[in-house]
């Protein structure tokens, strides 16, 4: 992100203008991502180093990194294994003790240090007898007109590109500080003092405070003052993306006009009566937002969030049939063939007594050739449709292929996208480029912390059904250290005894995805060895390399109990429901992200459909067993936020403070703005600030 509206102020110039900087350190700063000279003045220091007071070298230690000053009193290259190897070390005296400085392999080391030279070392020992640092962090002190920028200060640490001397890079901050931010300032207060114009938003940027913090930010007067100035220009960030934002949606708003798609109940009312169940209050007041929506003056644009197990299925159907009572289609998108075969099966099974058809469109598989039925595309928008449009209007559900393989939906009034996440920002945004502007939809059953949905997605409306229905089975999670192959004979006795009570289990793999041919290996030998070990409960195999008929067929045989251990990569993440399985083991859990596995975990602990023979009084028992073989203290301490809690927001929150926001959404997800001081982990209060300030302002 940049300043807002500073592309033609003076620090939008090339850095190569400053007349220190020539075209070979033009080339190393733009490896740093620095072109322009704000790019420079917006290049974070990655620490600072106290440089008014030193640890004396006899008081360094081996855990805690510091900085100490000394003189070169010795100094030398020894090269070994017929010179292919080397260590380069020097040897500092402060008056209190020596310190050996020793870098290994990196001879050419030798030609920036001289003996007598001044040196500041930062690190922690490595050794204490006697006091060695290997590869530390040095810079030579040079005296003359510049030094007091290098010493007797706070000293800001950059990052660096080969060949780029930190001395010189933090002189030329220094120089373009001076000599540029002082000129800004002048013009902004005589701005200041003139017309009114001075408050419009395009001076929110470079108000004073603004480059008060910039100056904070490399050259501190205490360490406090960093956090303050990166919470103020963290602030500039937001502003500018919020204005972004806020922009793009007025911009839709006054382009679009929504199709009349609030329906009349008529077929809201007889679904309701056949399902089953009662909605629950969040749903229905979702459905209240929603219909406001549909009933509006702009087409819908709203984001549905829900743990898993909420009930968006029964939403999104009502939601559906407020479109088709209005004569409008509507598309339904899931991200796995699998998951769209399952709505299908389950929208077919209520809708069609409603009289309204259900399609199928996958890469796989097609119920209709979708092109033939493009009748009334070109109807007049205020027209009523239903007198025009004799035909039953009819849902699509699809994956991806719905929107790539170039046919028009036509007549569309709603989209649906489940379990966004799956979907990039850019192809939520192709989607709405195909039709008339329907309306929209997005469910997602990762909660999405409010930093992310108001960024990533503030462009969307935003409705939470923050309540599960009842006769919910309650899931037990346990977290086993791996033996060394895996889950250990207990575990596998435990699921034995499930299967033998005639439930059904999960077994996860995670990688197979993502390691190609030997993954694929992996889990086929897996497959033989947990047939073997389960033998005689059968075992399914479900994979993203299988053919889409494939995938069903095991799927089929899951669901008719017909096989009784499903071993799956990652792939029934989503939305898969067989409430008779009430088992999930997930092998090498450690490398799955937190709010992945609470979707895993989603799959068991479902109800069993209404009327069904099932267990009486809801689902029952269920157990979640998470191997990892985790190394480190910090992954297994992460997983105990599953052990501990069953609520998606803050598993969610959790996730995003300990791997962050790509981590969480999925590595395909795009549109993922870069920050340089803001943090979507920690600064909540100041994106609800920026987010006001654009708001009042325009
Ligand atoms: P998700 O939000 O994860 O997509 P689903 O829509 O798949 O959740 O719903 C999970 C289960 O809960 C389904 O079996 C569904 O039939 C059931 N369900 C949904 N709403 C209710 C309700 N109000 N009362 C009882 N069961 C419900
Ligand atoms: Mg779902």
């Amino acid at each position: 992100m940049s300043l807002p509206e500073s592309k033609t102020s003076p620090l939008a110039a090339p850095v190569s203008s400053l007349w220190s900087v020539g075209a070979e350190r033009a080339a190393q700063l733009a490896r740093l991502d620095i072109h322009t000279i704000e790019d420079l003045l917006l290049h974070r220091p990655r620490r600072y180093e106290d440089r008014r007071h030193f640890r004396k070298i006899a008081e360094l230690t081996k855990d805690e990194p510091a900085t100490a000053r000394g003189t070169i009193v010795a100094l030398g290259l020894r090269r070994f294994r017929g010179g292919s190897k080397s260590v380069f070390e020097i040897i500092l005296d402060d008056g209190t003790a020596r310190l050996h400085c020793r870098w290994w392999n990196l001879p050419f080391m030798e030609k920036y240090f001289a003996m007598g030279d001044e040196v500041f070392v930062y690190g922690k020992l490595s050794e204490t007898k006697p006091r060695v640092m290997t590869h530390p962090e040095t810079e030579v002190i040079e005296g003359g007109e510049e030094s007091f920028i290098h010493i007797n200060r706070i000293a800001p640490v950059y990052p660096l590109t080969e060949g780029l001397p930190q001395r010189w890079l933090r002189g030329l901050i220094w120089r373009t500080l001076e000599s540029k931010l002082k000129v800004e300032s002048c013009r902004l207060k005589i701005e200041k003092t003139g017309a009114p114009a001075a408050e419009k938003p395009s001076t929110f940027n470079l108000q004073s405070s603004t480059i008060e913090a910039i100056h904070m930010t490399h050259f501190p007067e205490d360490l406090a003052d960093v956090e303050i100035a990166r919470r103020r220009l963290a602030l500039d960030e937001f502003v500018e993306l919020q204005r972004q934002i806020q922009q793009r949606r007025k911009t839709f708003e006054s382009r679009a006009q929504a199709l009349p798609c609030g329906g009349d109940n008529r077929h809201i009312k007889p679904f309701l009566a056949q399902l089953g169940f009662k909605l629950t209050g969040a749903q229905t007041r979702v459905l209240r937002e929603i219909r406001a929506d549909m009933n509006g003056a702009h087409p819908m644009r709203r984001l549905l969030q829900g743990d898993v197990g909420s009930g968006k299925t029964a939403v999104a159907a009502c939601t559906a049939l407020m479109a088709l009572e209005s004569g409008f289609n509507v598309a339904l998108m899931a991200p796995t063939e699998i998951l769209a075969e399952q709505h299908f099966q389950n929208f077919s099974k209520w809708f069609e007594p409603l009289g309204v058809k259900v399609e199928l469109q996958t890469g796989s598989k097609k119920t209709s050739n979708i092109q033939h039925s493009t009748t009334n595309i070109q109807r007049h928008p205020h027209a009523q449709p239903s007198t025009l449009n004799p035909q039953p209007s009819t849902l699509f559900i699809g994956t991806h292929a719905l929107l790539t393989s170039g046919f028009e939906l036509p007549n569309l009034g709603l989209v649906i996208i489940d379990e966004q996440h799956k979907f990039g920002v850019a192809q939520r945004e192709q989607l709405v480029r195909k039709g008339r502007y329907p309306h929209l939809l997005v469910m997602t059953a990762t909660p999405i912390p409010r930093t992310l949905g108001l960024t990533l997605y503030g462009d969307l409306d935003v409705s939470v059904i923050d309540e599960l229905p009842g006769g919910r089975g309650r899931i037990k999670t346990f977290i086993r250290a791996a033996d060394p192959a895996g889950a250990g004979p207990k575990v596998w006795e435990f699921i034995r005894e499930k299967l033998a009570a005639g439930r059904q289990a999960y077994v996860v793999y995670p990688r197979v995805e993502e390691s190609g041919e030997k993954g694929l290996k992996a889990v086929t030998k897996e497959f033989e060895n947990l047939k073997a070990r389960l033998a005689p409960f059968r075992v399914g195999l479900l994979h993203g390399r299988l053919k889409g008929r494939e995938k069903e067929e095991v799927m089929a045989a899951f669901r008719a109990n017909a096989v009784k251990v499903l071993l799956a990569t990652s792939l029934i993440e989503v939305g898969v429901d067989v409430p008779n399985a009430t088992v999930m083991l997930v092998e090498n859990a450690e490398a799955f992200g937190l709010a992945q596995l609470h979707q895993l975990r989603g799959r068991i602990g479902r109800p069993p459909p209404p009327g069904s023979s099932g267990a009486a009084g809801g689902a029952r028992e269920s157990y979640c067993i998470l191997i990892s073989d985790a190394k480190t203290a910090g992954a297994n301490e992460r997983l105990k936020v599953l052990e501990e809690t069953n609520d998606g927001f803050r598993i969610a929150e959790a996730d995003l403070k300990l791997r962050g926001p790509g981590e969480l959404l999925g590595r395909e997800q795009s549109g993922l703005p870069k920050f340089r001081f803001g943090n979507l982990a920690d600064d909540l209060d100041l994106i609800q600030q920026a987010r006001e300030l654009v708001a009042k302002t325009g």
